[in-house]
């Protein structure tokens, strides 16, 4: 007899969130947490209400990148915090990041149910998830248990980024949740001659997206700024918001909002009984 299939986790129910987006990436470093944090920023400057979850528990970075990098006793504060008019929650704000590298998976999920439960999210367009980088026995069971509509892929252009992002692919094919589309992020540098520099190549992540039949969310260029903004605690979107990359990310949150809207809001699930 062949050996029974495990149960797929049940999803949670988010009745007042309309879009569930994940942000996901085949491998650490590619500027996963970069853009899911300017991402929602720039769904924010288009008007609608945003809330990010840092699920990245191995290394949460929003806290650095948000500039709120206190922790507190989680029974002495009101959650989700709010900066730049984000509703906002890390696992950074619980414990330093030491502490959480060492989970395994089944703890990850543990939190990520607490945070998705009993964290009042109140009425949000959008809540962005900083999943952790890979496609591990974490990963998939967050994209098994949050109530996804979609998830945006992070690669960059070189062939090692662009293999990890088709297991990303893969995952999310897996679980049935529809990729919204792949965004190639430090695409090109822009030299002060005004000529466009393709550092690490050119056009991986369009041709992977034309491959696996998903769109292509647009480019995002190598800025020094922006990892200077990350460090300052304040995101560019927030702070240089006429610059190019800002644009840019604006450009990828007008393409991730046409793009949730073809697949609907997240259809109502049964809730999870805890
Ligand atoms: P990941 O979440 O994939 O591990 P991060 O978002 O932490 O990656 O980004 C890794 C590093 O790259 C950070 O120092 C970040 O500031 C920097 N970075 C991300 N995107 C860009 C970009 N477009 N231009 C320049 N630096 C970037």
């Amino acid at each position: 007899m062949p050996p029974a299939q495990p149960q797929a986790p049940q999803k949670i129910a988010l009745p007042g969130v309309k879009y569930v987006v994940a942000v996901a990436s085949g491998k650490g470093g590619v500027g996963k947490s970069t853009v899911a944090t300017n991402l929602a920023l720039a769904l924010q400057l288009l008007g609608r209400r945003v809330g990010l979850l840092d699920a990245d528990i191995y290394g949460p970075s929003i806290p650095i990148m948000m500039g709120v990098q206190e922790t507190w006793d989680p029974n002495a504060h009101e959650w989700p915090l709010e900066k730049f008019g984000l509703k906002l929650m890390s696992m950074g704000f619980w414990m330093k990041p030491e502490t959480a590298m060492i989970w395994r998976g089944p703890m990850v999920a543990k939190y990520l149910t607490v945070f998705l439960t009993q964290i009042p999210w109140g009425e949000l367009d959008f809540l962005v998830i900083d999943l952790p980088p890979g496609t591990g026995d974490a990963q998939l069971t967050l994209t098994q248990t949050a109530p996804l509509s979609g998830a945006v892929i992070v690669t960059t252009p070189q062939d090692v980024s662009l293999i990890d992002a088709r297991k990303g692919l893969e995952m999310f094919r897996q679980v049935r949740v529809p990729v919204l589309g792949i965004v190639e992020n430090m695409s090109f540098f822009r030299g002060e001659d005004g000529k466009r520099y393709d550092l690490f190549g050119h056009g991986g992540g369009k041709k992977l997206a034309d491959a696996a039949g998903v769109p292509f969310l647009g480019e995002i260029p190598i800025e020094p700024k922006v990892a200077e903004c990350g460090d300052q605690g304040v995101p560019i979107v927030r702070k240089y918001p006429e610059s190019a990359v800002a644009q840019s990310y604006l450009a990828l949150a007008t393409a991730v909002s046409e793009q949730v809207g073809k697949v609907g809001a997240q259809p109502e699930l049964p809730g999870l009984q805890l």
